[in-house]
This record gives structure tokens, C-alpha cells and sequence, in this order.
């Protein structure tokens, strides 16, 4: 076949799987806004979301059937939750009876990613710089895919914790992106931590880990910069025996900036003006302890992971500190170099790994902006948190 008429068929799939993907994601971003104690919040969220809870409920357990995957290991790990984190189990509990579910439902539906390994496919890109127009911005790509349509904005005002706006999961107490009321903003990637490292460490484990998607959770309401939470972080431990590391990004209103790569109950700290993360881990100890080959899907994630780093390290060289901007921000989260894009179209077929979401914070004017699709080609929401 010509090359030619390969690149129209590579152009024209790609035409349509964007406008399946805004047909279907029309008009469909929620934004929910909860105040109260963690029950009234959850209760809120329930009773705005039931319908929506549900959906996302029935399509994870009707999929994974994950109550029936390691029961002793959850219950040790909710145990664990309830003595530490009782204001976690009290929302879930608002959520489940907001919307006429089982608290138990709820739970599984909030452990979801520390008993499947979907999130150790996915594909996000968090970059982090400080502007000359609206000084530190931090950026990020959600790359879960076309059938990941579970997000909505939580904007929040619990009665003992700070103010905030995250990207958030129906049902879930998660603030897997978010910003709060001081300015501090939390993104990253997650990464792929070699089955053998976590297994070592599975008894230790669940004596001082919060979940992944609660660790956000718990900076964004307890921490004003990044300090505070990288003093937060290292309390606990967020591994979990059955899922992924992660490369947490943070930024703070002072323009403090800090990688946390964190995974096997190991981390390292990278503090710089400008910072990035894939989905690998780039500090040298922490590299030894990477998942990079144990299947073909986490060869393809390793693969396109180092690429979307490289593209990220072309961009930055050849663009002066002087020219850093929220355009700039947008360009890059738009990027579609032919290796290592950072917003991706791919997988037809396979969709994980697409661009899902595209959010921009700027923490001085404490502006979350919110992209409900590919920000190559979707405008833009603005929502203020002040
Ligand atoms: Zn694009």
C-alpha cells in the first residue's frame, strides 16, 4: 500500500474517533459542589450523582467482578482506613446512602483501583512550570481513554479541611487532580512497579498506606504548599500490593515545584522550576524497581512513556524560559508529535491510553481550567475556586 493512502486512513480513523468521542461526551461534564461534614458532602454527591453512581458502579463490578478478588486483603485494608481515616468511611457512607446504595458497594467502588490494574494502563501527562502571565501553572493530560467516562468536577468545602476543586469519579471520594484553597495543585502519573518489589512488602504494606486516590484526597485538604505535603507523603506509603507506583507532581503558589516518585515503599524528591512526569520513574533508585517489560501492554506503556519524556525534554530545550505562558501550557498538553504525543487519538479498538481530560490550574488565581475531551480541540472551561 502507498503511504499516501496510509496516512488518509490514519487521518480519517482518527476523524471519526473524535467525533464518536465528542458525540458522546456532549454537553456531559458535571460539576458537583458539596459543603458539610464528609457525610453531608457524600450525601450530596449521592443524591446529585445516583443515576450516574450507579452506571459507574454496575459497569466496574459487572467487568472486573472484583468482590470476588482478594476479600481478606480488602478487609484488612478497610479496617485499616476506618481506625485512620474514619472521615473517608463517613463520606462513602453519606455516598451510598445519598444514593440508595450499600455502604459496602461504595467501598469496593472507592478501592476499585487498588484491586484492578486499569490505572497501571493508563497514559497521563502532568507538566508543571511557573509562567510569566500567570506565574506557576500546573497541566495535565488524563489518558484513561474513550470509555473512562466516569469523571466529574467536585468542588468542595468540607467543615474541618481546605477548600477545593478536583477532577473526581463518580461515587468516589478520589481527587486524583486538584487544587486548593492556598493554591496548592496536585497532579502526576502513575507507574508500573515490579510485581516481585510489591510483593515483599504486602505484609508491611497495609500497616501505614492510604490508597493512591486518597493520598490526593488528604493533601489537598490538610496541606497549604508543597512542603506540607511532601511532609504528608512521608508518613505514608501508597503502593498497594495490587496496582501501581506513581509520580505525583506538585506545585505551589510561591512557585515551589516537587516530583515525588513513590512506589514499593521507596521514594525519592525532585525539586525544580520546571518539572514533568510520564509514566516512568526517572530518578536512577527508583528506576531498579520499575515494571518495564512484564507484559506487551506494559512494554507498549514503557515505550510510549520514555517518548511523551523525550518530546517533553525536545519542547523545553528549544523554548526560552521568557516564553513560558498558559498558551504555552495548552500548546504543550496539545502537542501531536508523530513519537511520544502528548495528546493522544490512539487505540482505536483499545482505547486506553487516549486523552480523556485536559485540566490547567493557576494557583494564584486559584483558576481550574477544564478541558471535557482532547485539548488539542476543546475549549477550555474556566472555574474559579476563590
Ligand atoms: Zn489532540
Amino acid at each position: 500500500m502507498n503511504i499516501k493512502f496510509l496516512t488518509f486512513i490514519r487521518k480519517l480513523k482518527r476523524k471519526i474517533t473524535l467525533f464518536l468521542f465528542n458525540l458522546r461526551r456532549r454537553d456531559n461534564l458535571r460539576i458537583g459542589i458539596f459543603r458539610g461534614t464528609p457525610y453531608e458532602m457524600g450525601f450530596s454527591h449521592g443524591k446529585i450523582f445516583k443515576k450516574q453512581i450507579k452506571y459507574t458502579y454496575n459497569k466496574h463490578n459487572k467487568f472486573y467482578k472484583f468482590k470476588n478478588l482478594n476479600k481478606h486483603k480488602i478487609s484488612k485494608l478497610v479496617n485499616f482506613i476506618e481506625n485512620k481515616f474514619p472521615e473517608f468511611i463517613e463520606e462513602m457512607k453519606g455516598i451510598a446512602d445519598g444514593s440508595d446504595m450499600n455502604k459496602e458497594d461504595i467501598i469496593f467502588l472507592n478501592l476499585f483501583p487498588v484491586i484492578n490494574s486499569i490505572i497501571s494502563r493508563s497514559k497521563c501527562t502532568s507538566v508543571g512550570f511557573i509562567s510569566n502571565d500567570k506565574g506557576p501553572i500546573l497541566g495535565q493530560n488524563v489518558d484513561l481513554g474513550l470509555e473512562w467516562r466516569y469523571y466529574f468536577i467536585k468542588k468542595i468545602s468540607p467543615k474541618n479541611g481546605y477548600r477545593s476543586i478536583s477532577g473526581s469519579w463518580f461515587g468516589t471520594i478520589w481527587q486524583t487532580v486538584g487544587m486548593n484553597e492556598y493554591g496548592l495543585c496536585i497532579g502526576g502519573s502513575s507507574v508500573n512497579v515490579k510485581k516481585s518489589h510489591y510483593d515483599e512488602i504486602e505484609d508491611i504494606i497495609l500497616s501505614n498506606t492510604v490508597p493512591l486516590h486518597f493520598l490526593s484526597s488528604l493533601i489537598l485538604s490538610q496541606c497549604k504548599n508543597v512542603e506540607e505535603a511532601i511532609s504528608l507523603l512521608n508518613k505514608y506509603r501508597f503502593t498497594l500490593p495490587f496496582v501501581a507506583g506513581e509520580s505525583a507532581l506538585l506545585l505551589d503558589i510561591e512557585g515551589k515545584l516537587a516530583v515525588i516518585e513513590k512506589g514499593g515503599g521507596q521514594q525519592t524528591i525532585k525539586k525544580a522550576p520546571l518539572l514533568y512526569t510520564t509514566n516512568i520513574y526517572i530518578d536512577s533508585k527508583m528506576e531498579k524497581i520499575m515494571d518495564i517489560d512484564s507484559s506487551e501492554s506494559i512494554k507498549e506503556i514503557t515505550i510510549n512513556a520514555k517518548e511523551r519524556y523525550r518530546t517533553l525534554n525536545n519542547l523545553f530545550r528549544d523554548i526560552p524560559k521568557q516564553r513560558y505562558s498558559l498558551d504555552l501550557m495548552k500548546t504543550i498538553l496539545s502537542n501531536h508529535n508523530p513519537k511520544g504525543a502528548i495528546c493522544r487519538h490512539y487505540g482505536i479498538g483499545n482505547e486506553i491510553g487516549n486523552t480523556t481530560f485536559s485540566y490547567i490550574m493557576v494557583s494564584q488565581q486559584r483558576k481550574f481550567l477544564v478541558a471535557d475531551g482532547y485539548p488539542c480541540c476543546t475549549k477550555f472551561k474556566e472555574i474559579f475556586l476563590k
